[in-house]
Order: C-alpha cells, then structure tokens, then sequence
C-alpha cells in the first residue's frame, strides 16, 4: 500500500520510466543520487544504463524490497540508504569528488523545501532531472511578466538552467495523483552570479519584493531597504515585482546592503 504521508505515487508506466532515464543521459560509470525511489521502478531502468545508483529512501518498509529486487547487481552498483532526504548530507553519500546526476520522481508534498536542500550542493552537482507537480516545473521556468513567475522561478533560475522536458498524465502513476506531473532538467549554472553574497540575503530580499504581487516593488520593499538601492540598481521602483529579470534581482541584491524586517 502507498503511504500518503510519504508522497507515495509509484510509476508504473514502462515508457514513461524508459524516457526518464534517457532523459538524464547517465551511463556507465556515472554516479546518479535518487531521491525517494519507491519500490525501484524508476531505479531499476538507471542500473539498466549501467550507472552507480544511491537511493535514499525514508519509508522503512521499502529498503528491504530495494535490496532483494537489486540483489544481484554488479557488487557496488546499487547503494539504498534509509532516511531523509531534506536532512541528508548528499555530498557525503558518494564519497570523493566525482560529479553526481541527481534523479528523483520526488514526494510532491515536500519537492519545494527539496529543491532548494538539492541545490546547496550544486558545485558537485552536474546535473537534476525531476518529476514534480506541473505546476510546480511552470513556476520553476516561468519567464519574467508571467504568473507563474515568482520567488521560486528566481530563487532557481540564478543556479540552474530550467528545462520543462515533458508532461506525464496521473494514469501514470499508482496510486493516480489528483494533478499532472513533468519531468524538469536543471543543470548548474557554472557562472553561478552571487560573487560571495550570501545566498540568504538574496533570498531575503525576493521574498519581500514579492511580499504582494500587485503592489508596486518601491512599497513592497519601502519598509525593508533604503530605496536609492533601486536607483542604483538601474530599477524602476514603479514595476510589480514579476516584471524583474533574475539578473536584475542579483543587481539590486549587490545594491542593497541592509535588509530591515
Ligand atoms: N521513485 C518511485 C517511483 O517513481 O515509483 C517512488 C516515487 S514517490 C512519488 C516518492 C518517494 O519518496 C516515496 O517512495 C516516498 O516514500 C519517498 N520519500 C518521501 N519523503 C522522503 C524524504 N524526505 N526523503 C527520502 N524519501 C522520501
């Protein structure tokens, strides 16, 4: 039985998990992290591209049935690890510095606090291949002046290029989700534009200029910043704040050097 706390949606469409692990690229040799991988639906078409697969599950119940479907694999091609995967340290799961494939068709209850532990260890990280709620990959690649864009398209955009690759219906899927489902890519960007600014103060400062999306950004923001940082930052304070590109939002991260709550 699927475990609802857990996100439990378990794919069972042989294309669909075919096509995922196409998708990813990984081979031989690669060192691919899953996330929540179920009872190896999705795990057992990357073994088949012959890469090392760490898996890390937190249901208990599941490793065991990992370790008896995967028994007889190359020594060392499959590792289960049992926990969570918001609490983990990834890096240190795949000891050494080669570059790790991140692949999860993750728990949808918990894939945004997920995105963003995953994306702390993007130096090692050489790429992400997701299945997330649809709504979720729309807000992930949404462009500047849509809807959808928001704290959570800039948040990402500024370490990783969005690819939204396709769309999987809930017939998928068992138990079926009540919403679609789609495959993203995220790949780091190498020229990751922080320059030694803390990730939280950009963090911050996203958050309240989108504190309400139909004020303007000088009242979002009047009570938080010295608003000459807009000038500076070649913005116009008069904008809602989903008119901003995620590099203008990095401009005006380096123009602001005090934020007030
Ligand atoms: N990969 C499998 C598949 O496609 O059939 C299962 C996907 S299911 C949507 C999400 C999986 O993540 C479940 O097996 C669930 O138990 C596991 N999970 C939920 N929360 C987790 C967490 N915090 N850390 C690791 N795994 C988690």
């Amino acid at each position: 039985r699927a475990r609802k706390r857990f996100g439990q949606n378990f794919l069972h469409d042989q294309r669909v998990l075919q096509r995922i692990a196409d998708a990813t690229g990984v081979g031989p040799g690669d060192h691919v992290i899953e996330i929540g991988p179920g009872r190896g639906a999705l795990t057992e078409v990357l073994l088949d591209s012959g890469a090392h697969v760490t898996a890390i599950e937190l249901d208990r119940d599941l490793p065991p049935i990992l370790r008896a479907r995967f028994f007889n694999r190359p020594e060392g091609q499959f590792t289960i690890v049992e926990g969570d995967a918001l609490k983990t340290d990834l890096a240190a799961l795949v000891p050494g510095d080669d570059p790790l494939h991140l692949v999860g068709n993750l728990p949808y209850n918990i894939s945004t606090p997920l995105i963003f532990h995953l994306l702390q260890y993007h130096q090692r990280v050489r790429s992400m291949h997701f299945m997330l709620q649809k709504e979720v990959v729309d807000r992930l690649a949404a462009a500047p002046g849509t809807g959808d864009y928001g704290r959570l398209s800039v948040m990402v955009q500024y370490q990783c290029h969005v690819e939204p690759l396709f769309i999987v219906p809930p017939g998928a899927f068992t138990p079926q989700p009540k919403v679609d489902s789609a495959v993203v890519r995220l790949m780091p960007r190498p020229d990751r534009p922080l320059d030694g600014m803390d990730p939280k103060h950009l963090s911050t400062l996203v958050r309240l200029a989108f504190g309400q999306r139909r004020k303007t950004l000088r009242n979002n923001l009047k009570r938080h910043i010295d608003l000459d940082a807009l000038e500076q930052a070649g913005i116009d304070g008069t904008l809602r704040p989903e008119r901003l590109t995620v590099e203008d939002y990095l401009a005006l991260a380096r123009a602001v050097t005090e934020i007030h709550h």
